[in-house]
């Protein structure tokens, strides 16, 4: 199995190799930019630093708001190099952390507007995506998560009783039968199907937004790390600083999610841990006859350290789930190298799921990094005094959110006081992680107890392990 690109999504879009450096140890500004880098010192009303979902929808409502705007983005490697041209392609309405967490801070009536908020943007995508004529393989087929083990099942049920209530959620708990009749997951026992999410390519929809943007007058310059994003001082306004010249802007948007922690000040904010993806080869008719999946629902597990899949435009399986450990120091790979380890215990997850897949080839695998705060809790916000603005955090459900989290930037930059820069999660702040060697074995340490709690489960167990309840708590995400 070769692996020369940062994902098999931007290898169907760039073409093979896509975003592997240019030769060993060229550093991080290389591979697949076609966007001219910065040169020289400049000025903008706007900057935002960071070209993934968040850093270009940013950039689009901005423009459609306001198309004088001057509006510029500087990115390290080209647009879609991180999270963005890597994910599973669930564009889902689920909210990041949990409603429960805005409840307890902002009431139910918030947590519901919160719910609605995502719920409206995964149409809203849909929406940009055909009007802008961006085809991301978009299949509006909803999302079936399915319990494999009696301690799966009882929390599955839980979370169907949680969702009752709450509008724009409209899931349905599915008996094991129900379940099956969309996909044939081996030893399924019930599933729970919404259907607020869409199926998408996401190098397709991220690469698409860039080239609206610069169609709608973006500066958009790729090649050009940001070493530090600094705020306004005496004299002159915020500003992003690069080695090939600084940007000053009245704004400067921190867009930058896994990678934060590579900026000064922000190492602590958020840590970056990685997942990983295999996909297949395209599987045979007989194969698909096996599996069903004829709706093209994304498909997730209730184990804790939990799968997701999509059944791709082009007739395979990309199949996702933990990956690589998270590195002492908040180190990480930026390109996504993928361990055969890693790749092996998703294949073998994947013929578990689906055992008539036994001799599947893989036909790639890669890696990307999340954002994850100490509360698991996405924000969005503007301190007008430094001119600095960010949104992320939003750990393994950000392909929706950071259509919310541009929409509100947009609102937040323009000074238009909407029912969207009022939704709870915007002006957030949380305590930072702790400093290594605490981090380092917390984070570890959940993901074994996590794994262990799944493997007691799947031995017969028929509630949550108390592991995994206890892993919970510490890590403070439920
Ligand atoms: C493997 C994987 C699977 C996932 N699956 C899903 C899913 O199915 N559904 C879902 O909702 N979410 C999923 N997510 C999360 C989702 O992809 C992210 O939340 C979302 O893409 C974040 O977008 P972003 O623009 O904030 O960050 P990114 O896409 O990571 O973009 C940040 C950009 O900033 C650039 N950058 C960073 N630092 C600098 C700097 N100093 N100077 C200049 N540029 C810089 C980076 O190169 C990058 O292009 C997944 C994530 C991963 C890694």
């Amino acid at each position: 199995m070769a692996h020369a690109s940062v994902s098999f999504w931007l290898s169907q879009v760039l073409g093979p190799g896509a975003g592997a450096p240019a030769s060993p140890g060229a550093g991080a500004e290389a591979g697949s930019a076609s966007r001219p880098s910065l040169d020289g010192d400049a000025t903008a009303d706007v900057c935002i630093v960071g070209a993934g979902f968040t850093g270009l929808w940013t950039a689009y409502y901005l423009k459609k708001a306001q198309p004088s705007l001057g509006v510029t983005v500087l990115e390290q490697r080209f647009a879609g190099y991180g999270a963005s041209g890597r994910n599973g392609g669930w564009l889902t309405n689920s909210v990041t952390g949990g409603r429960e967490q805005y409840v307890a801070s902002h009431g139910r009536a918030g947590a519901q507007a919160m719910q609605s908020a995502m719920t409206a943007s995964v149409h809203e995508v849909i929406r940009v995506a055909e009007a802008e004529g961006i085809d991301a393989d978009i299949a509006l087929g909803g999302e079936l998560n399915v319990a494999r083990n009696p301690a799966q099942l009882a929390r599955l049920h839980d979370w169907a009783e949680g969702e009752a209530g709450w509008t724009d959620v409209d899931a349905e708990l599915l008996d094991a039968g129900q379940a099956s009749a969309r996909i044939a997951v081996d030893g399924t026992l019930g599933g729970l199907w919404q259907p607020h999410c869409a199926r998408i390519q996401p190098a397709k929809l991220v690469r698409g937004l860039a080239s609206v943007v610069e169609r709608l007058g973006v500066e958009l310059h790729e090649n050009t790390t940001v070493a530090a994003i600094e705020p306004r001082a005496v004299g002159r306004p915020a500003r992003a600083v690069t080695a090939r010249g600084n940007v000053d802007a009245d704004v400067v948007v921190r867009a930058t999610e896994g990678f934060t922690a590579r900026l000064p000040g922000a190492h602590r904010a958020w840590v970056p841990l990685n997942s990983s993806l295999i996909v297949t080869e395209p599987l045979s008719d007989a194969q698909w006859d096996a599996i069903g999946w004829a709706n093209r629902d994304t498909l997730g597990d209730l184990a804790h350290v939990y799968m997701y899949a999509q059944r791709t435009a082009d007739g395979r399986i990309a199949f996702g789930g933990r990956g690589v450990p998270y590195h002492f120091g908040s180190r990480f790979d930026p390109d996504g190298g993928t361990p055969r380890v890693t790749v092996r215990s998703l294949r073998d997850l994947l013929v578990r799921f689906f055992p008539v897949l036994s001799g599947v080839r893989v036909a790639d695998a890669w890696s990307g990094v999340l954002g994850v705060p100490r509360d698991w809790a996405a924000t969005v916000g503007l301190a007008r005094a430094s001119g600095l603005a960010w949104a992320g955090g939003y750990v393994g459900t950000g392909v929706t959110a950071t259509n919310l989290a541009g929409r509100t930037l947009a609102d937040l930059v323009l000074e238009r006081y909407s029912e969207l820069t009022t939704l709870p999660w915007v002006g957030h702040r949380v305590r930072n992680w702790e400093i290594e060697p605490l981090r380092y074995i917390a984070v570890n340490g959940l993901y074994k107890a996590y794994g262990m709690a799944d493997r007691a489960e799947d031995r017969g167990r028929t509630s949550t392990s108390a592991i995994a309840r206890i892993a919970d708590w510490v890590s403070g995400h439920k």
